[in-house]
């Protein structure tokens, strides 16, 4: 059912929304961007509708809510273990299609990859429900119409479009109908906004043959990139984590155990004990994060990992381009099989 609610309406509705549920979205945070005087746009919970942030897409994703960058899993003292507590309110999660489609790439990992589920990933997982953000225009870097993200059909309770002084909804599930009832919305067919066409495009290659493991392709990133891991932190679908046990006292037997975020472009990433490094140059990093993203994911399992969100791009203190990365393995892969 699709309804429209004026401003006020949609102040009321956010208002009475959050009595029953927390309620997470991308807010601008002033002047907390990387550069002095500079905004950032991040996920927080928000308790009114003027939080929001619909116009704009969030500098990091939503993830942050599903995998923190700092978890505690469990305590231990002597020969006991205790589970951390997790009391937690449902939870309804603004984001964009790329972003919705990066929740299943999430899911993916986290819940199908493998004999069991991550308990710790799935109790979370389980009290989240997600409010689609339809988009009006592509972002500068978004090349999610390749990339086949840039529409959700599923996956969402409501959407949520602003225009002009209008807000217009989608409402998926019936759950939620009272709540726009009881703002006396006017029932009307909305379909969410989506983008068709992204100034960036970028052309994923269907196979790569091994050969490109030794391409000079790569070499011009040992040189740029800097390995500071922020292209992992921004984007919605990395999962890669490490634990880290955390001692309360000398004797090593009192603490607890963290899983905290890691980065595959961050230098020590592929020690092994022994001394060994499987990937010691930025290049090879490099190759790793793009082949991960656009091949080897999809050959697991049957899609892309990247929603061309173009976040990484953003983000990037040396102006390396991931979409551009994609493009230039594209032109080599071709020159390399024909
Ligand atoms: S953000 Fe840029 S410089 Fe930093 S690790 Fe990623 S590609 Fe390298
Ligand atoms: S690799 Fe870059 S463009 Fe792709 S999903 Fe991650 S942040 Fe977005």
């Amino acid at each position: 059912m699709g309804c429209i609610l004026t401003q006020e309406g949609f102040a009321g509705l956010m208002r009475e929304l959050a009595k029953s549920y927390r309620l997470y979205g991308p807010v601008n945070k002033a002047g907390e961007g990387r550069f002095a005087g500079i905004d950032v746009v991040r996920y927080d919970f928000i308790r009114q509708a003027e939080e929001l942030v619909l116009d704009r897409k969030s500098d990091y994703a939503f993830k942050e809510i599903l995998t923190p960058l700092s978890e505690t899993l469990f305590y231990f003292t002597e020969n006991q273990v205790k589970e951390a507590d997790m009391e937690m309110q449902e939870v309804l999660v603004f984001l964009r299609s790329c972003d919705l489609h990066a929740v299943r790439r999430l899911d993916q990992m986290y819940l199908h990859n493998g004999p069991a589920e991550d308990p710790f990933y799935r109790r979370v997982r389980e009290k989240l429900h997600f409010v689609l953000i339809g988009c009006q225009k592509s972002g500068p870097d978004c090349f999610c119409v390749d990339m086949g993200t840039n529409r959700c059909e599923e996956g969402y309770v409501f959407s949520i479009d602003n225009i002009d002084e209008s807000y217009r909804f989608e409402v998926k599930d019936e759950a939620f109908l009272p709540f726009f009832a009881a703002q006396g919305c006017t029932e009307a067919p909305v379909t969410p906004r989506y983008v068709t066409e992204n100034a960036v495009h970028v052309e994923v290659p269907e196979t790569v043959p091994l050969s490109i493991c030794k391409s000079k392709l790569w070499d011009e990133y040992s040189v740029r990139c800097i390995n500071c891991g922020r292209c992992n932190f921004v984007c919605p679908t990395c999962t890669c984590y490490t634990m880290q046990d955390a001692y309360y006292t000398d004797n090593g037997k009192v603490g607890e155990r963290r899983r905290v975020a890691a980065s595959c472009m961050v230098d020590g990433y592929t020690n092994v004990a022994g001394g060994g490094q499987y990937r010691k140059s930025n290049g090879e990093r490099m190759r790793f994060k793009v082949l991960h993203k656009v091949y080897d994911f999809r050959r697991r399992f049957g899609y892309d990992m990247c929603v061309g969100c173009g976040r990484c791009d953003m983000v990037c203190p040396e102006y390396i381009s991931f979409s551009a990365c994609i493009n230039k393995l594209a032109r080599t892969v071709k020159e390399e099989t024909t």
